[in-house]
């Protein structure tokens, strides 16, 4: 999401002030009996001051998007990464300020109207000291603002209409290696919060489908009973968007987590997405012989007895990864979003 570039108080009363004091100095040129000139400078001088801090906060509102109407996947992710309500409460109080400018700007133009010329300037004072309290009552919203602007940049771009495939699996069980070999361009990789490596994101294309393909290095790669609220809900986002998990087995141990432990995190990825079906992959066949280590392995076959979403390939060399495109072909969009519209 593309917040616009946040003014501190400062910064918006300099601009408001400076481009007031303009106008007024460009309403002195103008021919008009003195008596009249004199208040029409200083209603000049408030109306613009008014306007062009308005704009400013109206620029801002109108390029934030309503937060209710975005997917349910980058509320999630606003809420995790800055908190929906307090991007709420910020967004209301430049509403807010807003309403208030248009009032002072409408008090304090009739004012100037209709006071002795002499009285104008005094008006004018007044309306100035006014408005900068205003703009200052925001001080902390604009600069939660400016924080959430730093934060949100580079949110993962989600392609709501592909099919979603949400890999899982230990740490160098070969997951990106899979997401290279199944993907047509460079996966991007966008930030996800509380993950040091961010989110990776690849596309690509298959009998007429769409499908995306999301890792993310230090979220689904370890034991969920060790993490936190936030790792939870960041993990949880994932679930409003993934339409199968392809769960990576290293068969061969040599990403050097055992295969008990292997299974535990499948167990528990289960647990987690409810509902949403599993394609098992075991991966670096090239390392290992399953028929001959066969009882060494029963334990996990036989957890995946399925043979439906079952697959044995090598991600490096390349070995058994079209039959993924065959079990693929099955997965259809779960539609998360209508399911919780009716509610
Ligand atoms: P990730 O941490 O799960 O993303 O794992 P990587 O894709 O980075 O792979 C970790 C290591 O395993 C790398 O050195 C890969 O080259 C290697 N690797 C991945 N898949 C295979 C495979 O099928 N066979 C072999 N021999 N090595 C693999």
């Amino acid at each position: 999401m593309m917040i616009p570039t946040i003014p501190t108080p400062d910064e918006l009363l300099d601009k408001g002030f400076r481009r007031g004091k303009k106008a007024a100095d460009l309403t002195r040129t103008t021919k008009m009996p003195k008596h009249l000139k004199g208040k029409r400078i200083e209603e000049v001088r408030v109306i613009t001051a008014c306007q062009v801090i308005k704009d400013r906060l109206k620029m801002i509102l109108d390029r934030v998007p309503p937060i209710e109407q975005l997917p349910e996947f980058y509320q999630d992710y606003i809420d995790i990464t800055v908190g929906v309500d307090d991007m709420k409460q910020s967004l209301g109080a430049l509403n807010w300020a807003y309403g208030i400018l248009t009032q002072l700007e409408k008090d304090y133009a009739g004012k100037i109207r209709r006071a002795p010329s002499e009285k104008a300037s005094g008006y004018q004072k007044q309306a100035y000291g006014r408005i900068a309290s205003v703009v200052n009552k925001i001080k902390k919203d604009l600069d939660f603002l400016d924080f959430a602007k730093a934060n949100l940049r580079n949110m993962p771009t989600i392609d709501f209409d592909a099919i979603t495939i949400v890999i899982a699996g230990f740490p160098n069980v070969g997951k990106s290696t899979l997401l290279k070999q199944i993907t047509t361009a460079e996966p991007e990789i966008a930030n996800y919060p509380f993950t040091t490596k961010g989110i990776q994101i690849g596309h690509f294309e298959k009998r007429w489908k769409n499908y995306q393909i999301i890792d993310t290095p230090g979220l689904l790669d370890r034991p969920v009973s060790k993490m936190n609220d936030i790792e939870l809900n960041a993990m949880v986002a994932l679930e409003h968007l993934a339409d199968a998990i392809l769960f990576i087995f290293d068969m061969s141990e040599t990403c050097g987590f055992p295969l008990e432990s292997q299974l535990n995190l499948l167990k528990e990825i289960e647990k987690i997405f409810k509902g949403v079906p599993v394609i098992y992959l075991f991966n670096k066949i090239d390392l290992s012989d399953y028929e001959k280590d066969e009882e060494k392995f029963d334990y996990v076959t036989k957890y995946v007895d399925k043979l439906d979403n079952v697959l044995f390939v090598s991600a490096s060399t390349g070995e058994g990864i079209d039959e993924i495109f065959n079990i693929l072909d099955k997965i259809e969009k779960i539609p998360h979003e209508k399911e919780e519209e009716q509610f």
